[in-house]
Protein backbone atom coordinates (compact mmCIF):
# COMPACT_ATOMS: atom_id res chain seq x y z
CA UNK A 1 0.00 0.00 0.00
CA UNK A 2 1.41 3.51 -0.83
CA UNK A 3 2.07 5.65 1.71
CA UNK A 4 -0.07 8.77 2.26
CA UNK A 5 1.62 11.46 0.43
CA UNK A 6 -0.24 13.67 4.22
CA UNK A 7 1.90 11.73 6.47
CA UNK A 8 2.71 15.10 7.78
CA UNK A 9 -0.12 15.94 8.96
CA UNK A 10 -0.26 15.42 12.75
CA UNK A 11 -3.68 12.77 13.31
CA UNK A 12 -5.03 15.03 15.61
CA UNK A 13 -4.66 18.19 13.80
CA UNK A 14 -7.44 19.93 15.58
CA UNK A 15 -5.20 19.45 18.85
CA UNK A 16 -2.84 21.80 16.91
CA UNK A 17 -5.01 24.15 16.17
CA UNK A 18 -6.70 24.69 19.88
CA UNK A 19 -3.05 24.57 21.39
CA UNK A 20 -2.53 27.35 18.75
CA UNK A 21 -4.59 29.62 21.45
CA UNK A 22 -2.46 29.10 24.17
CA UNK A 23 -1.06 32.65 24.49
CA UNK A 24 2.89 32.36 25.48
CA UNK A 25 3.07 35.25 28.10
CA UNK A 26 6.92 35.62 29.35
CA UNK A 27 6.41 37.85 32.80
CA UNK A 28 9.50 39.85 32.91
CA UNK A 29 10.43 41.98 35.73
CA UNK A 30 9.15 45.30 35.87
CA UNK A 31 5.84 47.97 35.19
CA UNK A 32 4.14 46.84 32.12
CA UNK A 33 4.90 48.83 29.29
CA UNK A 34 1.68 50.84 28.28
CA UNK A 35 3.00 52.69 24.51
CA UNK A 36 0.53 54.42 22.21
CA UNK A 37 -0.43 52.10 20.04
CA UNK A 38 -1.11 53.13 16.59
CA UNK A 39 -3.27 50.52 14.46
CA UNK A 40 -3.29 51.30 10.91
CA UNK A 41 -5.67 49.14 8.38
CA UNK A 42 -5.26 50.01 4.37
CA UNK A 43 -8.72 47.76 3.14
CA UNK A 44 -7.97 45.61 0.25
CA UNK A 45 -4.06 46.14 -0.42
CA UNK A 46 -2.47 43.04 -1.81
CA UNK A 47 1.43 42.50 -0.73
CA UNK A 48 2.41 42.49 -4.15
CA UNK A 49 1.54 45.81 -4.93
CA UNK A 50 4.47 47.55 -2.06
CA UNK A 51 8.23 47.97 -3.05
CA UNK A 52 8.52 46.30 -0.08
CA UNK A 53 6.95 43.34 -0.98
CA UNK A 54 8.70 43.23 -4.48
CA UNK A 55 6.98 45.73 -6.75
CA UNK A 56 8.70 47.31 -9.22
CA UNK A 57 5.93 49.94 -9.62
CA UNK A 58 7.11 52.59 -7.03
CA UNK A 59 3.77 52.68 -5.14
CA UNK A 60 4.73 53.21 -1.41
CA UNK A 61 7.79 55.30 -1.03
CA UNK A 62 6.05 56.33 2.71
CA UNK A 63 5.21 52.44 3.69
CA UNK A 64 8.77 51.11 2.30
CA UNK A 65 10.80 53.60 4.59
CA UNK A 66 8.20 52.52 7.96
CA UNK A 67 9.27 49.04 6.78
CA UNK A 68 12.98 49.82 7.67
CA UNK A 69 11.87 50.98 11.29
CA UNK A 70 9.21 47.69 11.38
CA UNK A 71 9.39 43.79 11.65
CA UNK A 72 8.16 42.84 8.14
CA UNK A 73 6.07 39.44 7.74
CA UNK A 74 6.65 38.47 4.33
CA UNK A 75 4.05 35.77 4.19
CA UNK A 76 1.20 36.92 6.45
CA UNK A 77 -2.73 35.64 5.16
CA UNK A 78 -5.75 36.85 5.91
CA UNK A 79 -7.94 34.78 7.78
CA UNK A 80 -10.75 35.97 5.51
CA UNK A 81 -11.16 36.99 1.78
CA UNK A 82 -13.74 39.71 3.34
CA UNK A 83 -14.01 43.36 5.91
CA UNK A 84 -16.01 42.47 8.47
CA UNK A 85 -14.94 38.77 8.54
CA UNK A 86 -11.23 39.75 8.56
CA UNK A 87 -11.17 42.40 10.67
CA UNK A 88 -13.09 40.71 13.53
CA UNK A 89 -10.31 38.27 13.37
CA UNK A 90 -8.22 41.06 13.87
CA UNK A 91 -10.01 42.29 16.71
CA UNK A 92 -10.45 38.93 18.27
CA UNK A 93 -8.01 36.49 17.67
CA UNK A 94 -10.45 34.22 16.78
CA UNK A 95 -11.04 32.09 13.99
CA UNK A 96 -14.23 33.13 11.37
CA UNK A 97 -15.86 29.99 12.68
CA UNK A 98 -15.45 31.04 16.33
CA UNK A 99 -16.52 34.86 16.31
CA UNK A 100 -19.25 34.20 13.19
CA UNK A 101 -19.15 37.92 12.35
CA UNK A 102 -19.71 38.29 8.39
CA UNK A 103 -21.35 40.62 6.22
CA UNK A 104 -22.80 37.51 4.15
CA UNK A 105 -24.13 36.45 7.39
CA UNK A 106 -25.65 39.30 8.40
CA UNK A 107 -27.25 39.63 5.36
CA UNK A 108 -30.92 40.79 5.39
CA UNK A 109 -32.26 36.98 5.48
CA UNK A 110 -29.18 35.11 6.33
CA UNK A 111 -29.05 37.60 9.93
CA UNK A 112 -32.64 35.89 11.02
CA UNK A 113 -31.95 32.42 9.37
CA UNK A 114 -28.22 32.25 11.52
CA UNK A 115 -29.84 34.12 14.69
CA UNK A 116 -26.74 35.83 14.06
CA UNK A 117 -26.68 39.80 15.06
CA UNK A 118 -23.40 41.18 16.59
CA UNK A 119 -20.22 39.54 17.54
CA UNK A 120 -21.05 38.06 20.68
CA UNK A 121 -21.00 39.49 24.59
CA UNK A 122 -18.88 37.21 25.31
CA UNK A 123 -15.93 37.39 23.18
CA UNK A 124 -13.93 40.11 24.21
CA UNK A 125 -11.87 42.52 21.45
CA UNK A 126 -8.53 43.91 21.35
CA UNK A 127 -9.93 47.62 22.37
CA UNK A 128 -12.00 46.42 25.15
CA UNK A 129 -8.55 44.69 26.51
CA UNK A 130 -6.97 48.00 25.73
CA UNK A 131 -9.64 49.93 27.59
CA UNK A 132 -9.83 48.23 30.38
CA UNK A 133 -5.47 48.74 30.98
CA UNK A 134 -6.11 52.27 30.79
CA UNK A 135 -5.64 53.03 26.74
CA UNK A 136 -7.98 55.87 25.71
CA UNK A 137 -9.56 54.13 22.36
CA UNK A 138 -10.28 55.92 19.41
CA UNK A 139 -11.20 54.47 16.30
CA UNK A 140 -11.60 56.56 12.76
CA UNK A 141 -12.37 53.97 10.54
CA UNK A 142 -14.32 54.14 7.16
CA UNK A 143 -17.68 53.08 7.75
CA UNK A 144 -19.42 49.94 5.81
CA UNK A 145 -18.42 46.51 6.87
CA UNK A 146 -16.17 47.71 10.00
CA UNK A 147 -19.43 49.72 11.48
CA UNK A 148 -20.66 49.59 14.84
CA UNK A 149 -23.60 46.68 13.27
CA UNK A 150 -20.70 44.30 13.29
CA UNK A 151 -19.54 45.12 17.08
CA UNK A 152 -16.74 47.07 15.54
CA UNK A 153 -17.08 49.76 18.26
CA UNK A 154 -17.22 47.68 21.79
CA UNK A 155 -14.31 48.85 23.73
CA UNK A 156 -13.84 52.17 22.11
CA UNK A 157 -14.43 55.27 23.56
CA UNK A 158 -14.85 56.97 20.03
CA UNK A 159 -15.30 55.15 17.30
CA UNK A 160 -16.38 57.47 14.12
CA UNK A 161 -16.61 57.23 10.55
CA UNK A 162 -17.38 60.99 10.52
CA UNK A 163 -14.46 62.43 11.20
CA UNK A 164 -11.93 62.45 8.87
CA UNK A 165 -12.97 62.19 4.98
CA UNK A 166 -10.94 59.23 4.40
CA UNK A 167 -11.35 59.05 0.36
CA UNK A 168 -11.30 62.90 -0.06
CA UNK A 169 -8.61 63.52 1.77
CA UNK A 170 -5.87 65.14 -0.68
CA UNK A 171 -8.84 67.89 -1.43
CA UNK A 172 -9.29 68.23 2.01
CA UNK A 173 -5.54 69.74 3.53
CA UNK A 174 -7.13 69.48 7.29
CA UNK A 175 -8.84 66.27 6.66
CA UNK A 176 -6.45 64.96 9.67
CA UNK A 177 -6.96 67.82 12.00
CA UNK A 178 -8.76 65.28 14.34
CA UNK A 179 -6.26 63.29 14.73
CA UNK A 180 -3.52 66.21 15.25
CA UNK A 181 -6.11 67.05 17.97
CA UNK A 182 -6.17 64.17 19.55
CA UNK A 183 -2.36 63.34 19.78
CA UNK A 184 -1.98 66.77 20.95
CA UNK A 185 -4.59 65.85 23.63
CA UNK A 186 -3.03 62.66 24.33
CA UNK A 187 0.15 63.81 24.99
CA UNK A 188 -1.54 66.74 27.64
CA UNK A 189 -3.56 63.59 29.60
CA UNK A 190 -0.70 61.64 29.97
CA UNK A 191 -3.09 58.47 29.01
CA UNK A 192 -1.71 55.89 26.74
CA UNK A 193 -3.48 55.93 23.35
CA UNK A 194 -4.98 53.12 21.24
CA UNK A 195 -5.97 54.58 17.87
CA UNK A 196 -7.34 52.26 15.21
CA UNK A 197 -7.40 53.90 11.51
CA UNK A 198 -9.00 52.47 8.16
CA UNK A 199 -9.48 53.72 5.01
CA UNK A 200 -10.75 52.10 1.97
CA UNK A 201 -8.23 53.82 -0.22
CA UNK A 202 -7.47 50.76 -2.15
CA UNK A 203 -10.82 49.18 -2.95
CA UNK A 204 -12.68 49.58 -5.92
CA UNK A 205 -13.31 51.47 -7.76
CA UNK A 206 -10.06 52.68 -8.44
CA UNK A 207 -11.13 56.08 -8.79
CA UNK A 208 -10.40 57.71 -5.61
CA UNK A 209 -6.42 58.50 -6.92
CA UNK A 210 -5.52 62.36 -7.74
CA UNK A 211 -5.15 63.27 -11.00
CA UNK A 212 -0.95 63.63 -10.95
CA UNK A 213 -0.45 59.78 -9.07
CA UNK A 214 -3.64 58.04 -11.71
CA UNK A 215 -0.98 59.65 -14.74
CA UNK A 216 1.87 58.26 -13.14
CA UNK A 217 0.58 54.98 -13.22
CA UNK A 218 -1.47 55.44 -16.07
CA UNK A 219 -0.27 58.35 -18.60
CA UNK A 220 -2.31 56.87 -21.80
CA UNK A 221 -5.82 55.90 -19.79
CA UNK A 222 -8.39 54.07 -22.61
CA UNK A 223 -11.37 56.19 -24.02
CA UNK A 224 -14.75 55.72 -22.44
CA UNK A 225 -13.54 53.80 -19.38
CA UNK A 226 -13.68 55.64 -16.03
CA UNK A 227 -10.97 56.94 -14.56
CA UNK A 228 -11.75 59.39 -11.96
CA UNK A 229 -14.74 59.77 -9.34
CA UNK A 230 -17.25 62.07 -10.71
CA UNK A 231 -18.44 63.93 -7.35
CA UNK A 232 -21.91 63.26 -8.33
CA UNK A 233 -23.25 62.33 -5.03
CA UNK A 234 -24.13 58.79 -5.67
CA UNK A 235 -23.87 56.29 -3.41
CA UNK A 236 -20.56 53.72 -3.39
CA UNK A 237 -22.16 50.76 -4.70
CA UNK A 238 -23.52 52.34 -7.85
CA UNK A 239 -20.20 54.21 -8.45
CA UNK A 240 -18.85 50.38 -7.74
CA UNK A 241 -21.43 48.56 -10.38
CA UNK A 242 -20.64 51.29 -12.91
CA UNK A 243 -16.85 50.73 -12.81
CA UNK A 244 -17.09 47.52 -13.45
CA UNK A 245 -19.93 47.79 -15.71
CA UNK A 246 -17.47 49.46 -18.08
CA UNK A 247 -14.73 46.99 -18.03
CA UNK A 248 -14.65 43.89 -20.49
CA UNK A 249 -12.58 41.09 -18.35
CA UNK A 250 -11.67 39.58 -21.94
CA UNK A 251 -9.96 42.44 -22.94
CA UNK A 252 -6.31 43.01 -22.21
CA UNK A 253 -6.11 46.46 -22.33
CA UNK A 254 -9.39 46.80 -20.12
CA UNK A 255 -7.55 44.35 -17.62
CA UNK A 256 -3.93 46.68 -17.70
CA UNK A 257 -5.57 49.75 -16.87
CA UNK A 258 -7.78 48.29 -14.07
CA UNK A 259 -4.18 46.95 -12.63
CA UNK A 260 -2.47 50.44 -12.91
CA UNK A 261 -5.37 52.66 -11.42
CA UNK A 262 -5.34 50.37 -8.75
CA UNK A 263 -1.79 50.79 -8.36
CA UNK A 264 -2.52 54.49 -7.97
CA UNK A 265 -5.05 53.86 -5.38
CA UNK A 266 -2.61 51.89 -3.62
CA UNK A 267 0.19 55.07 -3.90
CA UNK A 268 -2.71 57.15 -2.69
CA UNK A 269 -3.09 55.05 0.32
CA UNK A 270 1.06 55.29 1.01
CA UNK A 271 0.81 59.09 0.39
CA UNK A 272 -1.68 58.77 3.42
CA UNK A 273 0.15 56.74 5.62
CA UNK A 274 2.86 59.07 4.89
CA UNK A 275 0.74 62.27 6.11
CA UNK A 276 -0.33 59.95 9.39
CA UNK A 277 3.24 58.99 10.13
CA UNK A 278 4.24 62.92 9.83
CA UNK A 279 1.59 63.61 12.33
CA UNK A 280 2.95 61.16 14.54
CA UNK A 281 6.36 62.27 14.47
CA UNK A 282 5.57 65.91 14.57
CA UNK A 283 3.47 65.26 17.82
CA UNK A 284 6.32 63.35 19.53
CA UNK A 285 4.57 60.38 19.19
CA UNK A 286 6.13 58.38 16.31
CA UNK A 287 9.46 57.02 18.21
CA UNK A 288 7.83 55.60 21.09
CA UNK A 289 5.05 54.18 19.70
CA UNK A 290 3.55 50.57 18.66
CA UNK A 291 2.69 51.21 14.66
CA UNK A 292 1.08 48.70 13.21
CA UNK A 293 0.57 48.50 9.07
CA UNK A 294 -1.76 45.97 7.87
CA UNK A 295 -4.56 45.08 5.64
CA UNK A 296 -7.66 43.04 5.83
CA UNK A 297 -7.55 41.06 2.38
CA UNK A 298 -6.01 41.67 -0.99
CA UNK A 299 -7.45 41.86 -4.32
CA UNK A 300 -7.72 39.64 -7.40
CA UNK A 301 -7.61 40.34 -10.93
CA UNK A 302 -8.89 37.54 -13.06
CA UNK A 303 -5.71 35.44 -11.97
CA UNK A 304 -7.94 33.12 -11.10
CA UNK A 305 -10.92 34.40 -13.00
CA UNK A 306 -12.53 37.01 -10.97
CA UNK A 307 -11.92 40.36 -9.65
CA UNK A 308 -12.31 42.18 -6.50
CA UNK A 309 -11.49 40.12 -3.51
CA UNK A 310 -14.30 36.72 -4.17
CA UNK A 311 -11.88 34.05 -3.74
CA UNK A 312 -9.41 32.59 -1.14
CA UNK A 313 -6.17 32.16 -3.21
CA UNK A 314 -3.15 33.81 -2.91
CA UNK A 315 -3.05 37.04 -4.28
CA UNK A 316 -6.75 37.91 -2.27
CA UNK A 317 -4.84 36.76 1.32
CA UNK A 318 -1.15 37.31 1.09
CA UNK A 319 -1.54 41.35 2.77
CA UNK A 320 1.72 43.34 4.07
CA UNK A 321 1.82 43.24 8.18
CA UNK A 322 4.71 45.75 9.34
CA UNK A 323 4.75 46.41 13.29
CA UNK A 324 7.03 48.96 14.24
CA UNK A 325 7.76 48.69 17.70
CA UNK A 326 9.04 51.20 21.02
CA UNK A 327 12.63 52.59 19.84
CA UNK A 328 12.34 50.83 16.54
CA UNK A 329 13.43 47.31 18.25
CA UNK A 330 13.79 44.55 16.34
CA UNK A 331 13.65 47.38 12.89
CA UNK A 332 14.41 45.87 9.35
CA UNK A 333 13.94 42.51 10.71
CA UNK A 334 12.18 40.12 8.18
CA UNK A 335 10.06 37.21 8.71
CA UNK A 336 10.23 34.64 6.06
CA UNK A 337 7.61 32.55 8.30
CA UNK A 338 4.23 32.12 7.00
CA UNK A 339 1.69 33.66 10.24
CA UNK A 340 -1.78 34.19 9.95
CA UNK A 341 -2.37 37.83 9.79
CA UNK A 342 -4.70 37.75 13.18
CA UNK A 343 -1.54 36.81 15.15
CA UNK A 344 -1.14 40.71 15.43
CA UNK A 345 -3.68 40.69 18.23
CA UNK A 346 -1.83 38.70 20.28
CA UNK A 347 1.53 40.07 19.42
CA UNK A 348 0.13 43.04 20.67
CA UNK A 349 -0.99 41.67 24.08
CA UNK A 350 1.94 40.13 24.29
CA UNK A 351 4.02 43.27 24.18
CA UNK A 352 2.05 44.61 26.88
CA UNK A 353 1.87 41.85 28.86
CA UNK A 354 -2.10 41.41 29.06
CA UNK A 355 -3.43 37.89 29.50
CA UNK A 356 -6.78 37.43 27.17
CA UNK A 357 -9.50 36.18 29.14
CA UNK A 358 -10.48 33.78 26.70
CA UNK A 359 -7.47 31.17 24.97
CA UNK A 360 -7.05 32.63 21.76
CA UNK A 361 -6.28 30.84 18.03
CA UNK A 362 -4.05 33.11 17.58
CA UNK A 363 -0.28 33.16 18.66
CA UNK A 364 2.15 36.01 19.72
CA UNK A 365 4.43 37.03 16.83
CA UNK A 366 7.11 37.84 19.73
CA UNK A 367 8.58 33.86 19.93
CA UNK A 368 9.24 34.32 15.91
CA UNK A 369 10.69 38.22 16.03
CA UNK A 370 12.85 37.50 19.24
CA UNK A 371 14.12 34.34 17.26
CA UNK A 372 12.26 31.84 20.18
CA UNK A 373 10.48 29.74 17.37
CA UNK A 374 10.78 29.35 13.95
CA UNK A 375 8.62 27.82 10.80
CA UNK A 376 5.49 28.00 8.95
CA UNK A 377 2.25 27.99 11.52
CA UNK A 378 -1.10 25.85 10.12
CA UNK A 379 -2.77 29.56 8.79
CA UNK A 380 -6.31 28.78 7.96
CA UNK A 381 -8.56 30.64 6.20
CA UNK A 382 -12.28 30.88 5.71
CA UNK A 383 -15.14 31.66 3.17
CA UNK A 384 -17.01 33.21 6.29
CA UNK A 385 -16.49 30.22 8.75
CA UNK A 386 -19.69 28.08 7.61
CA UNK A 387 -18.18 25.76 5.50
CA UNK A 388 -15.36 26.63 3.09
CA UNK A 389 -11.36 26.45 4.61
CA UNK A 390 -8.06 26.84 2.67
CA UNK A 391 -5.04 25.77 4.43
CA UNK A 392 -1.49 24.18 3.36
CA UNK A 393 0.09 21.13 4.42
CA UNK A 394 3.51 20.12 3.28
CA UNK A 395 3.62 21.04 -0.41
CA UNK A 396 -0.14 21.53 -0.80
CA UNK A 397 -2.50 24.36 -0.77
CA UNK A 398 -6.12 23.28 -0.56
CA UNK A 399 -9.49 25.15 -0.54
CA UNK A 400 -12.34 23.11 -0.45
CA UNK A 401 -14.48 25.60 -2.19
CA UNK A 402 -16.47 29.38 -2.13
CA UNK A 403 -20.00 29.61 -2.05
CA UNK A 404 -20.54 30.58 -5.52
CA UNK A 405 -17.87 28.07 -6.58
CA UNK A 406 -17.89 24.97 -4.22
CA UNK A 407 -15.29 22.37 -5.34
CA UNK A 408 -11.94 21.69 -4.76
CA UNK A 409 -8.40 23.53 -5.45
CA UNK A 410 -4.97 21.67 -4.75
CA UNK A 411 -2.08 23.74 -5.63
CA UNK A 412 1.73 22.83 -5.13
CA UNK A 413 2.79 25.59 -3.36
CA UNK A 414 6.53 25.01 -3.96
CA UNK A 415 6.58 25.07 -7.13
CA UNK A 416 3.17 26.71 -8.19
CA UNK A 417 3.44 29.54 -5.55
CA UNK A 418 1.18 31.74 -7.65
CA UNK A 419 -1.42 29.09 -7.40
CA UNK A 420 -1.98 28.43 -11.16
CA UNK A 421 -2.40 24.31 -11.93
CA UNK A 422 -5.26 22.95 -9.89
CA UNK A 423 -4.05 19.52 -9.61
CA UNK A 424 -7.18 18.15 -7.85
CA UNK A 425 -8.35 15.65 -11.01
CA UNK A 426 -5.05 14.70 -10.72
CA UNK A 427 -4.57 14.06 -7.00
CA UNK A 428 -7.44 12.85 -6.25
CA UNK A 429 -5.74 10.37 -3.05
CA UNK A 430 -4.70 13.60 -1.81
CA UNK A 431 -7.60 15.59 -2.71
CA UNK A 432 -9.48 13.01 -0.20
CA UNK A 433 -6.95 13.09 2.29
CA UNK A 434 -7.61 17.27 2.57
CA UNK A 435 -10.98 16.70 2.49
CA UNK A 436 -10.82 15.03 5.50
CA UNK A 437 -8.32 17.36 7.35
CA UNK A 438 -11.13 19.86 6.47
CA UNK A 439 -13.87 18.39 7.82
CA UNK A 440 -11.85 18.11 10.89
CA UNK A 441 -10.98 21.38 11.35
CA UNK A 442 -14.84 22.05 10.67
CA UNK A 443 -15.57 20.21 13.79
CA UNK A 444 -13.07 21.21 15.96
CA UNK A 445 -14.11 24.97 15.16
CA UNK A 446 -17.55 24.51 16.19
CA UNK A 447 -16.04 23.07 19.48
CA UNK A 448 -14.37 25.78 20.21
CA UNK A 449 -16.77 28.08 19.21
CA UNK A 450 -19.09 26.36 22.19
CA UNK A 451 -16.39 26.11 24.59
CA UNK A 452 -15.91 30.15 24.10
CA UNK A 453 -19.41 31.15 24.03
CA UNK A 454 -21.05 28.62 26.52
CA UNK A 455 -24.90 27.70 25.80
CA UNK A 456 -24.18 29.10 21.84
CA UNK A 457 -26.30 27.62 19.81
CA UNK A 458 -24.63 25.67 17.28
CA UNK A 459 -25.88 26.72 13.82
CA UNK A 460 -29.51 27.26 14.76
CA UNK A 461 -32.27 27.22 11.68
CA UNK A 462 -29.84 26.21 8.83
CA UNK A 463 -31.43 26.46 5.67
CA UNK A 464 -32.79 23.15 4.47
CA UNK A 465 -30.72 23.41 1.45
CA UNK A 466 -27.18 24.37 2.94
CA UNK A 467 -28.25 22.05 5.94
CA UNK A 468 -28.14 18.89 3.39
CA UNK A 469 -25.07 20.76 1.43
CA UNK A 470 -22.94 20.70 5.08
CA UNK A 471 -24.41 17.14 5.52
CA UNK A 472 -22.92 16.14 2.27
CA UNK A 473 -19.51 17.28 3.11
CA UNK A 474 -19.62 16.09 6.68
CA UNK A 475 -19.68 18.80 8.23
CA UNK A 476 -22.66 18.35 10.22
ZN1 LIG B 1 -11.83 44.80 3.13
Amino acid sequence: MRRSPLKYIAPVFGAVVLLAGALLITRAAGKAPRPNIILISLDTLRADYLGCYGCPLGTSPHIDAFRRESVQFMQALSQARTTATSHMSIFTGLLPPVHRVSSWLRSRDNAKRFDLAQLDERIPTLAQYLRENGYHTVGLHNGGLVSPDFGFQRGFDVYSEQLVPWLRLHKKPLGLRFVQKLLQRAVRNKKPLFLFLHTYTCHAPYIKAPQEMRERFLPHPLADLPVESIPDGSSFWSKYKSFWAAIDGNNEAHRRQVRSLYAAEVNYADWIVGRILALLKENGFYEKALIVLVSDHGEEFWEHGQTSHRQLHIETLHVPLLIKFPGGKDGGKRILDRVGMFDLMPTILDHLRIEPRVPLQARSLLPLIRGRESGHRPVLSFEDGLQFVRFQRGPYVYINGIRTTPGDWLFDAVHDPGETRNLAIARPEVVREMRSVAAGIMEEQRRIRARIVQGAPALRGLAPGLQKQLEALGYL
